[in-house]
């Protein structure tokens, strides 16, 4: 990526250093520590134009190019994304409103994104529709001048801290159930949304369960065309997909692996070293992979089944490097900081790897709109 990517990396590793703990595992959490940490990170960020530099200036961007806002992207989840929750607003709430929203939208909401001052949500998935989205039952009806809103979501990332929802609801019924869906812009703290938190694997409140009951929206929160919705879901899915840089995340922890072993490093099994150093490789494959999917994003264009591919090169390599490194882990020493952080950060990768597979559409779905794409079909 040239000079600038490196001087910008060396910038944002300096202020990785010197704002966000050592210990920050927070990407994943709702720890009110961690959350403080990646608001006041973004806060920093978006005061340097390091948030969303390829963004125009009119919306709080600097006009960089896109491989600057990789390389910023591959240094965050390198860190475990320092943004937090707000890498969803950078990575694909932000460029859909910039494509398909009004000039009200656009001024509305994209500056606090650029600002870093705004966590989004993503309302999709429903109890019954998770890979066979198209088949959600949240409904919006009409009423008067615009519709009343009620459904059940589930799977909501973030819902408990978002002040937005990026919401998909059923408008109409038309011939194929892809058509009718609408996407709306809507704040979570209006009393007609209720959240409940699940617990899992990755946090107490990661995951959450959001209930409508009667939401009032208007004209003015339809993100795009009313009953058009799902072409505007596929760019979503594809910037969100190829936005989540876990290659940078394992590839970070692989490459710490021999230092923080030492000596033992030598006397682990070859096989085991060969396995590691074979991630290594997957890491590159994986890193490929995203830069095809931006080069085409930068011209404009957004096509499922190259990021469907990298999704499938990286979900994969998150759990396999998981495996390797839980191996590698295991012969770390007891004692030191270093080597405390070293397993409380693979463990972490560990426990993510397991929803990697599924969150973000499942790889069985990833390795269908790959087939589709490669085989022309719609
Ligand atoms: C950590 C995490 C965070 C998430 N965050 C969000 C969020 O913020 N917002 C949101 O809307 N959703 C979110 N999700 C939900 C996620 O998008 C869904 O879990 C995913 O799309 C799968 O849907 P499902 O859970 O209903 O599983 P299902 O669709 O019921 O799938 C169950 C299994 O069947 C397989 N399967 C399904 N259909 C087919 C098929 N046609 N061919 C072959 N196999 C198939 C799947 O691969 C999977 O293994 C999140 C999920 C996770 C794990």
């Amino acid at each position: 990526m040239g000079a600038a990517a490196t001087e910008l990396r060396g910038e944002l590793r300096g202020l990785v250093a010197q704002h966000v703990p050592p210990e920050y595992l927070g990407a994943f959490t709702d720890d009110p520590a961690d959350l403080e940490t990646a608001q006041e990170f973004c806060r920093i960020l978006a005061e340097r134009g390091l948030l969303c530099p390829a963004w125009p200036e009119e919306y709080g961007g600097r006009g960089a190019s896109v491989w600057e806002q990789t390389a910023v992207r591959e240094e965050m989840w390198a860190a475990h994304e320092p943004r937090g929750a707000q890498y969803m607003g950078v990575n694909w709430v932000g460029p859909t409103i910039m494509r398909h929203g009004t000039g009200e939208q656009r001024r509305r909401h994209l500056p606090p994104i650029a600002r870093g001052e705004v966590i989004w949500c993503q309302g999709f998935s429903e109890p019954d529709a998770g890979s066979d989205l198209a088949s959600l039952r949240t409904a919006a009806r009409r009423d008067g001048g615009g519709w009343l809103v009620s459904g059940q979501k589930v799977w909501t990332s973030y819902a408990t801290m978002a002040q937005w929802c990026f919401l998909l609801a059923r408008t109409s019924r038309g011939e194929r159930r892809q058509q009718g869906l609408t996407i709306f812009l809507v704040p979570m703290d209006d009393p007609a949304v209720e959240v409940r938190p699940l617990g899992c694997l990755m946090g107490p409140h990661h995951l959450n369960e959001v209930f409508f009951d009667d939401l009032r929206v208007t004209e003015a929160d339809v993100l795009g065309t009313v009953d058009q919705g799902w072409k505007v879901v596929q760019e979503v899915l594809a910037f969100e997909r190829v936005g989540i840089a876990r290659y940078a995340r394992c590839e970070h922890l692989l490459q710490a692996a021999p230092e923080v072993l030492g000596d033992a490093w030598e006397r682990l099994p070859g096989e085991l070293r060969v396995r590691w150093a074979r991630m290594l490789v997957h890491c590159r494959r994986a890193r490929l992979l995203a830069y095809r999917v931006v080069a085409l994003q930068d011209e404009g264009r957004v096509r499922p089944g190259d990021a469907a591919a990298y999704r499938i090169a990286v979900t994969r390599l998150d759990q396999e490097s998981a495996e390797v490194l839980m191996d590698i882990a295991a012969s770390v020493p007891r004692e030191g900081e270093a080597a405390r952080r070293f397993r409380a950060e693979v463990a972490d990768h560990w426990r993510y790897s397991h929803a990697s597979t599924v969150a973000s559409g499942s790889i069985d779905v990833q390795r269908i709109l790959l087939a589709r794409a490669l085989l022309g079909a719609s």
